[in-house]
């Protein structure tokens, strides 16, 4: 028996504790290091289900330093990551050329995407701008009726410099941009909108948020009723983050010549036009869509689960908008992410591989200026999304000219 066996500290020990009700499963790091207790929950989990949890277990991060990211930790979900690129990216905080990680259980995305970069590398580049950068925090108050509301509103109006002082008291990075009222009835919004430079700022958006809350708790008839009031509008679908955008709202364009567009895609700067207007626009139109692109998702998605973001705000990452149109015979093609909300420093950025594929883009951490890092990584992941749509896009188009021409050639 080891002295861990003894103290009752070893993985088996704790396992056998929180089975006998002596721990609480949350409680196994109070007794012993983040890989024990991580174990010791495998041990557990193998015993009530019957579960193998080895692969679980396997992981190539420091648990301890994982401790922000994840409470009851078994180990990882690991997920095959790879790259596409190069592709060269004129942008505003990134240029040269870029391998875009990925990571994902969806075989043919990054084939796809890497015919996209491709088409773009022959083209000499795409050229990417962030054109907005406001991560926002929306709580919502209490007022006695809608005269009330427009008094505290012409309140938060005339005091928005009192309330930046109180929000960025609380950070030495965030800057308040603008406070956004909006009133239903008796509830009053304050929509807060922060520049948070590489952090995603969630976090940072909603501490400084919290301490603006109180000052116009003091100040006014107004009783906070939830920090988030779901107009922010955060890891769900919602117009006001494709219209107003969230995080960073950024473009990405490419200039391909009809004999690029026939070369790599096997078709015509026209069919990839008329398939985006009635696929990308009219069906979405149609179906009532936010996003109005063919598969930015995939790439936001996967982009994400390789460099570290919040996996669930893929759902801002949505609302693109993909353009294509023929110029003087050749193809114009852009896509605008409204809402794409991502950060070099904080949340998932930190842990081991996602630290790497960081790296693999030269953005890991802050940038100088604070926010450049963040505003390249962006940049290249609108000019991932901007490849998976002409691709994608592409292969439609083509695949419709193979049967017409099948169709016509009988
Ligand atoms: P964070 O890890 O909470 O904070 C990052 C901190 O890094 C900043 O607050 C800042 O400290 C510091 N920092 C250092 N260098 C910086 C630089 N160059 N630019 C900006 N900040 C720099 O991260 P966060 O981005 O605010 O929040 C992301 C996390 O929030 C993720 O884990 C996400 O899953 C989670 N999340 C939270 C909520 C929520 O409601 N709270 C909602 C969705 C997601 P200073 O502020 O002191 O300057």
């Amino acid at each position: 028996m080891t002295d861990s066996d003894a103290d009752g500290t070893s993985a088996e020990a704790l396992a056998d504790r929180v089975l006998d009700g002596d721990l609480r499963l949350h409680e196994l790091e109070d007794h012993a290091d983040a890989d024990t207790a991580a174990e010791a929950r495998r041990i557990l989990l193998s015993r009530e289900t019957g579960a193998d949890l080895d692969a679980v277990g396997n992981y190539a991060f420091d648990a301890a330093e994982a401790n922000s990211n994840i409470e009851n930790m078994v180990g990882a979900a690991q997920v095959p990551m790879g790259v596409v690129g190069p592709v060269p990216v004129n942008g505003g905080a990134a240029s040269g050329t870029h391998y875009l990680p990925m990571a994902t259980t969806e075989g043919a995305l990054l084939a796809s995407v890497n015919r996209g970069c491709s088409a773009i590398r022959a083209a000499g580049g795409s050229t990417a701008r962030v054109l907005k950068s406001k991560m926002t925090r929306a709580p919502v108050f209490r007022v006695a009726d809608v005269a009330e509301a427009s008094e505290v509103v012409s309140w938060v109006r005339a005091n928005e410099e009192t309330l930046r002082e109180t929000a960025e008291s609380t950070t030495s990075h965030g800057e308040l941009r603008d406070v956004t009222p909006y009133v239903v009835g008796d509830n009053v919004f304050l929509r807060f909108g922060y520049d948070t430079k590489d952090a995603m700022g969630m976090n940072m958006a909603t501490i400084a948020t919290q301490a603006a809350c109180e000052v116009v708790a003091a100040e006014t008839p107004a009783a906070l009723v939830a920090l988030s009031g779901n107009l922010c509008t955060d890891k769900k679908p919602a117009a006001i983050n494709a219209i107003e955008g969230r995080g960073r709202t950024v473009s990405a364009d490419v200039l391909l010549s009809r004999e690029q567009v026939e070369e790599r895609f096997k078709t015509t700067p026209e069919a990839i036009a008329e398939a985006n207007t009635r696929k990308n626009h009219v069906g979405s139109a149609k179906a009532g869509a936010l996003g109005f692109n063919a598969q930015a998702a995939n790439v936001v998605a996967a982009a994400f689960l390789a460099l570290g973001q919040d996996p669930a705000q893929v759902v801002e990452g949505a609302n693109t908008i993909t353009t294509a149109d023929v110029r003087d015979g050749d193809l114009y093609a852009s896509v605008t992410l409204a809402s794409l909300e991502v950060g070099t420093v904080g949340g998932g950025t930190k842990l081991a591989t996602q630290r790497e594929a960081l790296d693999v883009l030269g953005v890991r951490g802050g940038g100088d200026p604070p926010g450049t890092n963040a505003d390249a990584l962006a940049e290249v992941i609108a000019v991932g999304t901007l490849a998976g749509e002409l691709s994608l896009l592409g292969a439609l188009a083509a695949s419709h000219l193979a049967s017409a021409h099948e169709e016509l050639g009988r």
